[in-house]
């Protein structure tokens, strides 16, 4: 399964100034909740699995992302869609301006599979504040 991780323009990627509220979810919760939350649904192209997604407020962003095992993904990936997500909080919009170009990540099957099942503990991303709210 292929991610698409897309790395944002320097003016966004920084550490937001609001509190960032993230909570990890299997893979196809994250997939199936941000749909419903995300503002541009037309801007995903279609078939493709929504790994996070992030809805910005006045007092504070909530991040939502899939429970992503750092064997199957690396830490500098999972730092990457930190760091993306970070940036829609910055005020990067849906249409990713500035965009680096889509880095496509083959993930075997069967590691999609385990990675879907697995219980994943909190991993330290070292940009921000990670948080696990529930499971
Ligand atoms: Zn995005």
């Amino acid at each position: 399964m292929p991610i698409n991780v897309q790395d944002p323009p320097a003016i966004y990627d920084h550490m937001p100034s609001k509190p960032i509220v993230r909570q990890q979810l299997p893979l196809e919760k994250v997939n199936k909740i941000c749909r419903e939350l995300i503002t541009h649904p037309e801007l995903v192209p279609a078939g493709q699995t929504i790994f996070a997604c992030t809805t910005q407020g006045t007092e504070a962003c909530f991040t939502l992302m899939a429970k992503i095992d750092y064997k199957v993904i690396d830490p500098n990936d999972q730092m990457r869609i930190v760091r993306h997500e970070n940036a829609h909080c910055n005020g990067w919009t849906p249409d990713h301006p500035g965009a680096s170009p889509y880095r496509v990540i083959q993930v075997p099957a069967d590691e999609v599979k385990a990675l879907r099942a697995a219980t994943i503990p909190t991993v330290k991303l070292g940009i921000g504040d990670y948080e696990e709210i529930s499971r």
